[in-house]
């Protein structure tokens, strides 16, 4: 049986003085061996990763383990206690109104010198320095920052200083009411087939603050950045290899741990292609997968206020004409069209779509695949 460590991050304080605490379980590895870093429930509502950690630490204890095996569960302390009512919030910091999963950092202003310095050096000693190099700016932020940092940079960077040290970062979420979907890196879109996710999306090196991105964009500027000066140095070889996903695992507001041993079992695919573990048991389920270029992931705003009823079923293509959703308004019944069936001129896979029957014109109803292709 395999030993789990167990420590306790402080991410902060509240005004009583309560710490906000962040638990963090490890199993140890080889050094040599890749190496994953996996948080759960940033966001406030999003809490089946938590339940899919349990699955984790339940069955890594008898697998064999190659490279260390970091899980943060109620990785935001302040979000997954953010409730209103019935509901918890948890999505946006309530004091600034950033979401809280746009406040990790990556400043690309320190590529182009790092690879200057880095030119005729070997790849190792490539990938050891620049891991170093994103760790001490985080470390900068957090230590050496006169001014100050938010709430949310603080637990953010925190957490970030934990995933640089890793090969592959899985950050679990989930949707409002949504069917399970995959956020990929364009390059790794080949690994994207060992989760038991029927649905990707495929992202572009942008940065705008995610972890996933905060941990795949920094090695993918760098890949570029040597790329153009003719040097070859592939962040997605045998020997060297980063990549980051943005797991959405269903609805909000839930916990199933059937479902969540099964995303246990889809996560362990993943690790034991990548070598994390060795347990040839865990192996891809066979299933139609969909891929979607970020630019075609589309919103669907509603078109007026009302009461909608979700028509449309999650992750199968909807031919065009036939309806997302039908919104009632029963302050035109008896004279005027208390029905109206919303549907869009070409064929899509709803994805995911708002939380609650009551909207405003406007409110973001549905998001689809609007184009996509079998990966
Ligand atoms: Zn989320």
């Amino acid at each position: 049986m395999n030993e789990i460590k167990k420590e306790i991050m402080h991410v902060g304080e509240m005004a009583s003085g309560a710490a906000l605490t962040v638990p963090v379980y490890r199993l140890k590895g080889n050094k040599d061996a890749p190496s994953v870093y996996i948080q759960a429930n940033m966001h406030g509502a999003e809490v089946q990763g938590n339940a899919v950690i349990f699955q984790l630490l339940e069955l890594l204890k008898d697998t064999e383990i190659k490279g260390d095996i970091t899980l943060v569960p109620y990785a935001n302390p302040v979000g997954c206690n953010h409730k209103n009512g019935e509901y918890t919030l948890g999505r946006f910091d309530p004091i600034t109104g950033m979401n809280w999963n746009r406040m990790y950092h990556f400043d690309s202003d320190m590529i182009k010198p790092f690879v200057r310095e880095s030119i005729g050096k070997d790849d190792r000693t490539i990938e050891e320095n620049f891991k170093k190099l994103m760790i001490d700016s985080i470390e900068q932020k957090l230590d050496h920052n006169i001014f100050g940092l938010t709430t949310g940079q603080r637990i953010a960077y925190q957490l970030q200083r934990l995933a640089h040290q890793a090969d592959y970062v899985l950050d679990l979420h989930t949707g409002p009411i949504s069917s399970k979907h995959l956020y990929c890196p364009e390059y790794a879109k080949e690994s994207a087939k060992y989760f038991d996710i029927p649905h990707t999306l495929l992202i572009p090196n942008s940065f705008d603050g995610a972890l996933d991105e905060a941990t795949f964009c920094p090695w993918w500027y760098l890949q570029d950045a040597f790329a153009e000066l003719g040097i070859k140095f592939s962040i997605s070889s045998q020997t060297l290899n980063k990549e980051s996903f943005t797991v959405e695992l269903g609805s909000q507001e839930q916990i199933d741990l059937d479902v969540a041993l099964e995303d246990a079992m889809s996560i362990l695919n993943y690790l034991h292609y990548k070598k994390v573990i060795a347990a040839p048991q865990y192996q891809p389920k066979e299933m139609t997968r969909y891929a979607c270029y970020l630019k075609d992931y589309k919103a669907f705003y509603s078109p007026m206020g009302g009461m909608v009823d979700y028509l449309a079923e999650f992750g199968k293509p909807l031919p065009a004409g036939e309806p997302l959703a039908r919104i009632l308004r029963m302050d035109n019944y008896g004279d005027g069209d208390p029905l109206h069936y919303l549907s869009l001129d070409h064929q899509v896979i709803p994805i995911l779509h708002f939380a609650s029957a009551s909207v405003n014109q406007g409110t973001e109803l549905y998001k689809v695949f609007s184009q996509y292709e079998f990966l």
